[in-house]
């Protein structure tokens, strides 16, 4: 059979096919080593394998499975989110000019905003998920135009196909940072991105054990995918091999725990949107999030696991729920097996966060003991 004619669920399981060619394991081994040999006439005993800076089967494994996943020409991992951010906004000459979507991930925009300053990049934040303002700033030429679909913690959707029309349309790449869809969901590449971005670290891993990052292309012979390559291999931002076998382990699930975890996050979004201590719930799932269209267009089989509320009551009610809470771990990041709440803006603050936002992240435990568990918080 033909990758391109495999489910992700078969994907997945099976590892993109990696078995342990040692002893016909059918889970692969970890190579560890930092280094490869060569015999007597001086060849490579594997051609291809010199050095473990970007040479490592455990690695190439994992990346398979992404690719395979993503629907790309070739992905890329790198050892955590942000160094794949880094890799790809590296690629944007000086004096250049990008388009980056505004209220994203607030680390994502504290970097770009340092980096695009240090190397005189001309940086426009606009609100993406607005059409005509995405319209507006891509009137004017671009390198790169840098989406998150949907963003964190806003929630926001951005219609892809349409954004990689306007981002070509200014001569510019589109990208697009899908962490908190994952590949399962949305296939930003087939929607017309250039570069789709994920942190590994979220439901991509799954388990809260692993820091990682995902670069893939839909062309792999773009100038800027060989300038990316390059940069990996020389500026060796490169994933450890234990933490790439950790990444297959848990993607064998994913699939799996997407299911659970948007179809528990309906659950609770539409148990809290009726819910009178609530004031909003803001989740591409319900009818009535502006971009629920777009998101039931462009999101298969599921609305994600992420979602923010907003508690009536302002910032002592906000947090007051947020100390109540006994199953969501009060921790920061998302897309574990475990349920996790943040009040955002004690992370961001004076950034425009509403001061009554908690995000939560939902896991795969039972739907009603989450519920029970919400209740009982906002019932204080
Ligand atoms: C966490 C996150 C990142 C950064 O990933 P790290 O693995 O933490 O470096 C980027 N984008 C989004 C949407 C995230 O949630």
């Amino acid at each position: 059979m033909r990758d391109d004619d495999l489910k992700p669920a078969t994907i997945a399981a099976q590892a993109a096919g990696a078995m342990n060619a040692a002893d016909g394991g059918v889970v692969p081994g970890i190579s560890m080593a930092t280094t490869y040999g060569r015999g007597p006439d001086n060849a490579l005993l594997v051609p291809g394998n010199v050095y473990a800076r970007d040479h490592s089967a455990t690695i190439r494994q994992a990346e398979e499975v992404l690719r395979q996943l993503e629907g790309a020409a070739a992905s890329l991992l790198f050892p955590s989110g942000m160094a794949a951010i880094a890799a790809l906004f590296r690629t944007v000459p000086g004096g250049g000019r990008v388009v980056v979507q505004s209220g994203i991930y607030w680390g994502a925009t504290v970097w770009v905003r340092a980096f695009c300053a240090r190397r005189g990049i001309t940086l426009d934040e606009v609100d993406a998920a607005d059409g005509a303002a995405l319209e507006a700033a891509c009137a004017t030429r671009a390198d790169l135009v840098w989406i998150e679909v949907p963003s964190n913690p806003w929630l926001k959707v951005v219609d892809i196909a349409r954004a990689a029309d306007l981002a070509h349309g200014a001569g510019a790449l589109l990208a697009v940072d899908g962490t908190a869809a994952t590949p399962v969901l949305t296939r930003a590449l087939e929607l017309g991105a250039d570069i789709s971005m994920h942190s590994g670290t979220k439901a991509i891993n799954g388990h809260t054990d692993v820091v990682a990052g995902v670069l893939s292309c839909r062309d792999s012979g773009l100038p800027v995918w060989a300038m990316i390559e390059a940069d990996r291999h020389d500026a060796g931002a490169i994933l450890g091999p234990f933490e790439a076998w950790l990444l297959m382990r848990g993607m064998r699930t994913l699939p799996l725990r997407m299911e659970r975890m948007c179809a528990n996050a309906l659950a609770i979004a539409r148990h809290l949107d009726a819910h009178d201590r609530i004031e909003a719930v803001l989740y591409p799932g319900l009818p009535a999030h502006p971009g629920h269209e777009i998101a039931a267009r462009q999101m298969c089989g599921g609305s994600g696991y992420l979602m923010s509320v907003l508690v009536r009551g302002g910032r002592d009610a906000a947090l007051a729920v947020n100390g109540r809470l006994e199953l969501f771990h009060r921790a920061t990041s998302l897309g574990g097996v475990e349920s996790l709440v943040e009040h955002r803006a004690t992370i961001e603050p004076h950034t425009g966060i509403p001061e009554n936002l908690l995000r939560l992240s939902i896991g795969i435990e039972d739907a009603g003991d989450l519920i029970a568990d919400l209740d009982r918080a906002l019932a204080g």
